[in-house]
């Protein structure tokens, strides 16, 4: 994963959702959907010619009235020129170049970052023919696609993904010192967390400033152990004019996520789990991040015998299928539990680095594949008679069969469950993969 970021901003209608779901096409969108302001937000990994991307669809405000609306647009095209590493600006050929495209077309020239102007909706040639008004703009790059047919898009992501280096191998981090990326909603008590790990112990090393351009990186010494903390929190608080906005948060955490080994997902326990906190926790999983949960606010909750056990379960609930996660009830003002959730994200970095010895891999995944066999497709007996684990950063295995393709989800699950039983993986996404003998 790269961490590089292309967010698409333009006006209502011009067809930033319509591409973005090409853009996705198998892969599931994660839909945000944040009530009031904007309509849903969605974000998700694309994919092209072996690059690997985030990408983030702004949305389109609601308009409710003609300032607010271009206000509430430029503020949001700042944010994503601030944030992303480029940007697709879209327009629609269908209405031409609209008041509103010039005034963000004003702000996005100044740009040092790269944007490329793509003008949508060419679909035929005589639009064509009309869409080059749009090199009236100025910018640099122009693109004409159709959304709809996929006409064009090709060449736009050719070039949008060209400054993108090829890492997909590149994902040996074993030697470096684990990260761990703190996330959440505003006030679930990230700064808090923060301040409590800093004031407490001396053991802090040094503060890495800025690894990249905007996190802040601080190297800790607990427990003999050596991680960095990528603080996300202290950013947004220098920065006041974005405090309510949503999308400075959510692209926030996808960058910290990026760069991140294990994600610390902070949740208020009054507020229990929100949409958004589980679309955070379903990309964090699908980007292979090591994940754990932070019930935080535990002192709020008014407490009975099993009030733990039972939050614990509807929580899991919630994250299903993904539910072998650790999750932990800290209160940051009370100063409970919070080292032992750092020691609880230092287990799951051993979870996430654990190479299971072939011998022993085999030794038990054989016995339970003898207990229940792959069910017989088409009259076709489907036998597994080899696993290895991949020398990948996150922990994946390769089942050999006879009939790679006719082993299903169920079964997957099965033999995923049986590895999280014998071995310990929790916090951790695990890959099963099914290749031919
Ligand atoms: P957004 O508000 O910018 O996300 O725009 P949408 O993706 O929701 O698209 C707005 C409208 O434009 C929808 O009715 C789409 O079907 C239509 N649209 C999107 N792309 C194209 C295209 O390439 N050609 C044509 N003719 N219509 C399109
Ligand atoms: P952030 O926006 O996620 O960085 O959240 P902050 O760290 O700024 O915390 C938001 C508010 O929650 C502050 O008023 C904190 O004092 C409060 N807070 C943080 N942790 C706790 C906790 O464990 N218990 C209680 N009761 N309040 C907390």
């Amino acid at each position: 994963m790269s961490g590089y970021t292309v967010a698409i901003v333009g006006r209502p209608n011009v067809g930033k959702s319509t591409f973005f779901n090409r853009l996705l096409e198998q892969r599931k969108a994660i839909v945000d959907d944040i009530s009031g302001v904007t309509r849903d937000r969605q974000y998700g990994i694309a994919e092209w010619v072996g690059k690997s991307f985030n990408v983030i669809d702004t949305g389109g405000f609601v308009p409710r009235s003609e300032d607010v609306f271009e206000k509430e647009i430029k503020k949001q095209v700042l944010i994503a020129l601030e944030e992303a590493d480029a940007l697709i600006f879209m327009t629609d050929t269908a209405t031409g170049i609209t008041d509103l495209d010039e005034s963000m077309a004003d702000v996005l020239r100044r740009s040092a970052k790269p944007v490329y102007l793509t003008v949508n909706k060419v679909d035929n040639h005589e639009r064509l023919l009309e869409a080059t008004e749009f090199y009236s703009m100025g910018f640099e790059h122009v693109y004409f696609i159709s959304a709809i047919s996929g006409s064009g898009t090709g060449e736009l992501l050719d070039a949008v993904t060209e400054p993108i280096p090829e890492d997909r191998y590149a994902t040996d981090e074993q030697s470096e010192i684990p990260k761990f990326a703190i996330i959440g909603q505003p006030n679930v008590g990230k700064s808090s967390l923060l301040n409590a790990l800093v004031g407490k112990e001396r053991t802090i090393v040094s503060d890495i400033a800025g690894t990249t351009r905007d996190t802040i990186h601080t190297h800790y010494n607990l427990f003999q152990k050596d991680f960095v903390l990528i603080d996300t929190a202290g950013i947004r608080r220098k920065q006041k004019v974005h405090e309510d906005l949503e999308f400075y948060s959510v692209i926030r955490a996808i960058k910290a996520m990026d760069e991140a080994d294990v994600c610390l997902l902070l949740l208020d326990a009054e507020k229990g789990i929100t949409a958004q906190d589980l679309s955070i926790f379903s990309l964090a999983a699908r980007k292979g991040k090591g994940i754990v949960i932070l019930v935080n606010k535990w002192d709020l909750i008014e407490k009975q015998t099993n009030t733990a056990r039972d939050y614990e379960k509807l929580l899991k609930e919630r994250l299903a299928p993904f539910t072998d996660v650790p999750i932990l009830f800290i209160s940051v003002k009370d100063k409970l539990r919070i080292f032992k959730a750092m020691e609880t994200a230092l287990e799951v970095v051993e979870n996430r680095r654990r190479k299971v010895p072939t011998s022993q891999l085999n030794d038990t995944m054989l016995k339970a594949i003898a207990a229940y066999h792959p069910p017989v497709v088409r009259g076709n007996i489907v036998s597994i008679k080899y696993v290895t684990q991949l020398p990948t950063a996150v922990p994946s295995f390769a089942f050999f069969s006879n009939y790679p393709d006719d082993i299903k989800t169920p079964y997957r699950n099965y033999l995923e469950n049986k590895l999280r039983e014998n071995f310990n993986f929790s916090g951790v996404p695990v890959r099963v993969f099914f290749r031919k003998k």
